[in-house]
């Protein structure tokens, strides 16, 4: 344990999300915006896991999460851990948690649905199908995955 908390905690202060499921960080950094504001942020891609196989990793300095954040990633990656760093110290790890409903972060995959044509906010109800997560869109009823 001690190893894998070294690896991770080469930032000074913020946070680092592990174990996404490998392609999905790219993904995660562009809907949640996680690069805006000049934040400086490092995103490795297809690391070996010991448990996964493969994984992705961000790290982002002097930036925490807020909670809504944390389960905006559980979207693209219910597997993710988010590991809180102080003085190069994990200083608390949580897994994120899959929201439901997830509001705003995703659009509907159906053009002709009204949240895609007008401004208005998406809302989509989470269901789980055998262990994958089944979106349902509020306004137009397209049930789809993400994976
Ligand atoms: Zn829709």
């Amino acid at each position: 344990m001690k190893e894998k908390t070294l690896s991770v905690s080469a930032i000074k202060q913020g946070t680092v999300i592990d174990h996404i499921a490998a392609t999905q960080a790219l993904k995660i950094v562009s809907l949640l915006r996680l690069s805006e504001n000049e934040r400086r942020v490092t995103i490795g891609l297809n690391l070996k896991s010991r448990s996964m196989g493969l994984k992705d990793i961000i790290k982002l300095e002097d930036v925490f999460l807020s909670e809504v954040e944390a389960a905006q990633i559980a979207v693209f990656s219910p597997s993710a851990t988010v590991n809180v760093i102080e003085n190069y110290q994990v200083a608390k790890k949580y897994r994120v948690e899959m929201p439901s409903p997830i509001r705003e972060v995703l659009s509907c995959p159906n053009p002709r649905c009204i949240t895609n044509g007008e401004k208005t906010t998406t809302l989509f109800v989470v269901e789980e199908n055998n262990g994958l997560a089944i979106l349902h869109c509020n306004y137009c009823e397209k049930r789809f995955s993400l994976s």
